[in-house]
């Protein structure tokens, strides 16, 4: 059970995110439940093992089990359209006690933070695109392609609204998309396993109200519409194991999020800075600041007033610079229309599901993190796909058998292999 109790959580982590304290303005509930207490110390060493990972304050990507019946909510975006150091464009992960694992968006500069998570590109293969704006798909193409040679080795599964008439559709997009990127397919075809380069796009009416678009492994997402600059936005409902995700995307309030989100355990929704902080700090006029901050979009007054009505567990507001001095006045105008459980996104954070509790923590990213690599065995590329070089390019290569020679015989050497130079 819960505490009717509303914590506000403000977390200095200067050493954690860089020179600058960060301020994370976050509602979070807690559970009656006592926390597990660590094993004592010893009487010379303070304690350094005994309190499990999943009860640190921070969350170590690539570190944590999920129990059979949790969710893990990850925010990768949330600042807003133009992307800026602290905060991507919209991406939001989830991951299932069942390993499924889903994205929400790949809005620009987001692929970063997906690598960030040290997940396998062979598990990162379903993608809902919310709309076809820049800050919802924008890091599309780097992820489909930068998969292809972390070992994503079956087909990139997107699923993404129609338009109202074909050309604004997400097929119509991605078929562009691919013909954009026709050079950097032809360079990789002969060279790697190229199977995890196919698109498999599943396109679904727009206008469909929760109808099912994904059933499989227990898990069903449904869509919504949205109403966001023109027809063609959508929101989306994921459901498992009686647990109930709903991301909006980006929407002016809306019926159908009101009607069908009820009951989210996590409800994330827009909630854009208001216009006059549109105009001070990022020089909109004072007519585009209203348009774009609650018309287009929903300003923090209009995201608390949609929570009110849905009433989830958790309301997360996102797609806004989330900084000391904005945070704040957000917070302020959201509690003009909306009293409960509240979360302020910010890249980086983490949401553990349950159906006894939420829990709200930050995660540990250092720059210096790798992806993650591969875990499935290559096959060996298709060399007939391979496109020569022409006679004018061949003429300018320098060999320098004496500088790679070593090179390749410390490789073969030490792995036993016969590999020999393309170029001699
Ligand atoms: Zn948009
Ligand atoms: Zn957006």
């Amino acid at each position: 059970m819960f505490s009717k109790k509303i914590v506000i959580a403000t977390l200095v982590t200067a050493g954690l995110f860089g020179a600058a304290a960060l301020t994370l303005d976050v509602d979070i509930r807690v559970k009656d439940s006592p926390v597990a207490t660590a094993t004592p110390p010893s009487a010379e060493w303070s304690p350094t093992t005994g309190v499990p990972k999943s009860e640190l304050d921070v969350y170590y990507p690539g570190s944590e089990d999920l129990n059979p019946d949790e969710m893990r909510i990850v925010a990768l975006g949330t600042g807003q359209p133009s992307v800026r150091p602290k905060q991507a464009s919209a991406c939001w992960l989830v991951e299932l006690g069942n390993g499924d694992k889903f994205l929400f968006d790949v809005g620009s500069g987001c692929h970063e933070r997906i690598a960030a998570q040290k997940i396998p590109y062979d598990y990162l293969d379903k993608v809902f695109l919310s709309h076809l704006h820049v800050d919802h798909y924008g890091d599309l193409a780097s992820f489909w392609l930068g998969g292809t040679v972390m070992n994503r080795l079956t087909p990139l599964r997107i699923w993404g609204p129609t338009g109202a008439t074909p050309e604004y559709g997400t097929k119509y997009a991605l078929d562009l998309m691919q013909k954009m990127y026709v050079w950097d397919v032809a360079t990789r075809m002969g060279f790697v396993d190229f199977r995890g380069g196919a698109l498999e796009v599943h396109e679904f009416p727009y206008d469909s109200v929760n109808n099912v678009i994904y059933d499989e492994n227990g898990v069903v997402v449904r869509s919504i519409p949205a109403i966001h600059t023109i027809d063609g936005a959508v929101s989306f409902i994921l459901e498992w194991k009686g647990l109930k995700f709903v991301y909006g995307g980006d929407t002016f309030p809306n019926k159908w999020y009101v009607e069908h989100a009820k009951g989210a355990d996590v409800a994330i929704h827009e909630c854009f800075l208001p216009p006059t902080l549109l105009v001070t700090k990022q020089g909109f006029t004072p007519s585009e600041g209203l348009m774009v901050g609650s018309q287009a979009h929903s300003s923090p007054e209009q995201f608390g007033k949609v929570m009110s009505l849905v009433k989830p567990r958790l309301g997360v507001g996102s797609h806004f610079y989330n900084d000391f001095d904005t945070a704040p006045e957000v917070r302020d105008r959201v509690r003009k229309t909306y009293s409960g459980p509240l979360a302020l996104a910010l890249d980086y954070m983490v949401f553990n599901v349950t159906k006894d509790d939420i829990r709200v923590r930050m995660s540990a990213i250092d720059e210096e993190i790798w992806p993650s690599p591969a875990l499935k065995k290559k096959n060996p590329p298709d060399t007939s796909k391979m496109i020569p070089f022409s006679d004018f390019i061949r003429s300018g290569a320098l060999a320098l058998p004496k500088v790679v020679g070593p090179i390749f015989d410390e490789v073969n050497k030490k792995y036993g292999t016969k590999i020999e130079p393309t170029w001699k």
